[in-house]
């Protein structure tokens, strides 16, 4: 036994030698043939980043060429009438918050008027355009603040606007783009939510996650004209439930999984 034990010992040594001695002679050969091999032309670090830019950019382009003209569609002859326009319009059709606006301001012109008036009388003016109750409130709540704390007018700012009962950043961004022109974020309302994930442009799960993304790959100057446009191609045709691929101008850029044609 200890004869054997005493082979095996020698004879594990004797193997390990040349076997240290292979793995360093191997070692040295790649070593030599890694520095005699050519530069790997690996991916350039902004490739993803320049792809992206381009996908965006072409995205504007054509809707551009297709919407180029798109407005807001919330009737208004002011920021106060918007700003209620808005609010109105929370879960709700523009064209129906446009039936009843005309009636609502020949009754309560301005914020002053709006925020002494009886909410019951403001329920029944508005009361088509659903959660009646909680929009009269926000409606008064805004002529309220509005008279109060900045002599009437509606402010200019995004953080003064976020103080107005019922204005939340969406509101804020449609009162700040479309009345004063300031490109302070992106209205991201159901249409740009949607349309903007199924672009890949944004994957968040909340329109204020959505909201950032989109700040983020959207040139500023764009903020305003992108939002109209979007939520235009939204109503036309990339509706929610089926969205009309087959006659859409991104349909080549799109790959949303819930696309129904395929070029
Ligand atoms: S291809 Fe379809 S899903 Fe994609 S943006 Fe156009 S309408 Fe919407």
């Amino acid at each position: 036994m200890a004869g054997r034990k005493a082979v095996t010992r020698v004879g594990e040594a004797a193997d390990a030698k040349p076997t240290r001695a292979r793995a360093a002679t191997k070692t040295a050969a790649k070593t030599k043939a890694a520095a005699k091999r050519p530069p790997t032309r690996r991916a350039k670090p902004h490739a993803g980043r320049q792809r992206k830019s381009e996908h965006v950019a072409e995205i504007l382009r054509l809707l551009d060429e297709q919407y180029g003209t798109a407005k807001c569609a919330l009737d208004h002859r002011s920021a106060w009438e918007l700003l209620v326009a808005t609010i109105l319009s929370a879960q709700c059709t523009d064209v129906r918050v446009n039936t009843v606006t005309p009636k609502l301001f020949a009754a309560y012109p301005t914020p002053e008027a709006m925020a002494a008036a009886p909410i019951e009388a403001l329920e029944a003016l508005i009361r088509t355009t659903g959660f009646y109750h909680n929009k009269a409130k926000s409606i008064q709540g805004a002529g309220r603040v509005i008279s109060r704390d900045f002599g009437g007018r509606v402010p200019q700012t995004m953080e003064e606007l976020l103080t107005v009962p019922g204005a939340a950043r969406k509101t804020a961004n449609v009162v700040l783009g479309v009345a004063f022109g300031k490109a302070e974020g992106v209205v991201v309302d159901t249409h740009v939510f949607r349309i903007a994930r199924r672009l890949e442009l944004a994957q968040g799960e909340t329109p204020q996650k959505v909201e950032q993304e989109l700040m983020r790959v959207v040139p500023r100057e764009r903020w305003i004209a992108f939002s109209h446009e979007l939520i235009h191609h939204g109503r036309a045709v990339c509706e929610a439930r089926k969205p009309k691929c087959r006659q859409c101008v991104l349909e080549t850029l799109c790959m949303a999984k819930d696309k129904t044609w395929q070029s």
